[in-house]
């Protein structure tokens, strides 16, 4: 790690990409607009970044149709791709501080997690699957007889994936990884908030030998270039990662356009179940990384804390300890362990549901947005218990560190309190009985289960939901089952 004012200097000198990427070099947009790019921990301004919108998207998506037909990179072999991969992963490292300062600029995360955590796990990702690209075999049906019926892995052809801000890099590089790997082209709409790390990994993408036009990136509002990618007649698939309402809108644009295939990562209210035999501290410790982490803007984010009743005031005085301990403070300084919120709307949309936990529940620590320097974008990590059945802030994604904390009695009600929810990303179960661990991990609706732990999370294993989650999993092998078509050639002889 360096020191603040290392950090601060550079972050001074980062000269900024901030237009449209298309075809292998940067252009204004077409309309020739901007919008203001914010550094939500200043309220001031970073840069101006070209606003995409429908024209500049049929641009990019014509440069990814003529590259994915022609077979610049849709033709190379699988061990090919992987070189250039790799090349990305190794560049990434090379240039994590300019890395990890773009994110943390942009959305307001300390710097000590972007250079230990999002940069390094961006360069895993790409290697990950890069290695991934020539050990997966294709299969031959057992027909018998003089037939030859293969099962081949196709490409799809352009991707448009649209992602969030709370880890700019890595949802970029959780859909950009198996797609490009698997030989697609691909569209990459970044969050408005969050533009700049794209846009630089795009030029060491090249760097790196991706051939133009095979990763396009344009900077933009959703409701223009985002939905200009979900109805587009010539995209074959849409990745998507951010809230369940625009998960939903991307269901509706393929179905009025042409029924391209889509995939989704929205929301969740991750449950995070204490049983009384369980290790109490080190699951305090992890209650509070699971909801603290990232200032609690994390979809995986264990927001709803059950415990038993017998422990309920032990945990509830565990957690605010540790909740209290929590440095926040300028992003840029490697002592800061949570930063602003992503912009002063979404702290003041977490400010609301502060107010609304206040007259629900009971307050233990926290509860209110504050400012640092010039900016509002500050919530205090905090922790409500007694949180009634059915209460807002047990129901809604805050999308802040904003812990509600209920109680149960038995493993029947915990569960049932735990699947009543909309959402089923994740959930959390900590107890010494591994019986009761398998047993709660088949009954919860969720697409990962941690036991004695949080969130975990690994390129070898799928992540993804259930109900209004989404669908699809990101990471692992079966990652690339989203981004090639099963193809099945038979050959009589
Ligand atoms: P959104 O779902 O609105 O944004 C995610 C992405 O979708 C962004 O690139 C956004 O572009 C784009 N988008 C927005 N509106 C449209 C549209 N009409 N058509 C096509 N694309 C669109 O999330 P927000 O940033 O607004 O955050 C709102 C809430 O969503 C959070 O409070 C949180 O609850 C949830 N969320 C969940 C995430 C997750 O990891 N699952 C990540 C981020 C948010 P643009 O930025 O220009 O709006």
């Amino acid at each position: 790690m360096q020191s603040l004012e290392e950090y601060t200097s550079k972050a001074k000198n980062i000269d900024f990409c901030t237009e449209c990427w298309i075809d292998g070099r940067f252009v204004p947009s077409r309309s020739g607009e901007t919008f203001s790019n914010i550094n939500p921990a200043t309220g001031k301004k970073l840069c101006d970044v070209a606003k995409g919108n429908s024209s500049d998207i049929n641009a990019a998506v014509k440069a990814a149709r003529t590259a994915f037909e022609d077979g610049r990179w849709s033709g190379k072999t699988p061990s090919e791709r992987k070189e250039v991969i790799l090349n990305l992963a190794k560049l990434i490292r090379e240039n994590v501080t300019e890395m990890a300062l773009l994110d943390t600029l942009d959305m307001g995360k300390p710097i000590s997690e972007t250079v230990n955590v999002d940069v390094p796990g961006s360069a895993f990702f790409f290697q990950w699957h890069a290695e991934a690209a020539d050990k997966i075999y294709d299969e031959i049906a057992p027909t018998g007889g003089r037939d030859i019926a293969m099962i081949r892995r196709s490409p799809l052809g352009v991707v448009g994936a649209v992602v969030p801000w709370n880890f700019p890099l890595d949802m970029a590089t959780w859909k950009l990884a198996p797609a490009l790997v698997t030989g697609n082209s691909v569209v990459l709409k970044p969050a408005e908030q969050s533009p700049l790390s794209a846009l630089r990994l795009a030029v060491l993408a090249k760097e790196a030998g991706l051939p133009d036009g095979v990763l396009n990136v344009v900077p933009g509002f959703g409701e223009d270039a985002g939905q200009a990618l979900g109805r587009h007649m010539d995209v074959d698939c849409l990745v998507f990662t951010g809230s369940t309402a625009v998960g939903k809108l991307f269901q509706k644009y393929a179905g009025e356009s042409n029924m391209k295939q889509v995939w989704l990562e929205t929301g969740g209210k991750s449950p995070n179940i204490i049983f009384p035999d369980a290790d109490l501290e080190k699951a305090a410790d992890m209650a509070a990384f699971g909801i603290f982490f990232n200032q609690g803007e994390v979809c995986s984010a264990n927001s709803r804390l059950l415990v038993h009743s017998s422990i309920k005031d032990e945990m509830v005085g565990k957690l605010r300890e540790r909740a209290e301990k929590i440095k926040q403070g300028n992003p840029l300084d490697p002592a800061t362990t949570m930063g602003a919120m992503v912009d002063v709307n979404h702290a003041k949309k977490v400010e609301e549901f502060l107010n609304v936990g206040k007259a629900e529940a009971k307050l233990i620590t926290g509860g209110d947005r504050f400012s640092i320097n010039d900016s509002d974008a500050f919530i205090q990590p905090t922790i409500f218990a007694d949180v009634p059945e059915g209460a807002t802030i047990a129901r809604y994604e805050i999308f802040g560190p904003v812990l509600a904390i209920q109680t149960f009695d038995t493993e029947d009600e915990a569960i049932e309190m735990a699947n009543k929810s909309v959402y089923g990303l994740a959930a959390s179960v900590w107890t010494s009985d591994l019986a009761r661990a398998m047993d709660l991990s088949d009954k919860l609706h969720v697409g990962t289960v941690s036991v004695n732990t949080v969130d975990a999370l690994s390129a070898m294993t799928p992540f993804g939901g259930m109900k209004q989650s989404g669908f699809g999993r990101d990471l692992s092998i079966h990652s690339f089952d989203k981004y090639t078509a099963l193809k099945t050639i038979w050959v009589k002889y």
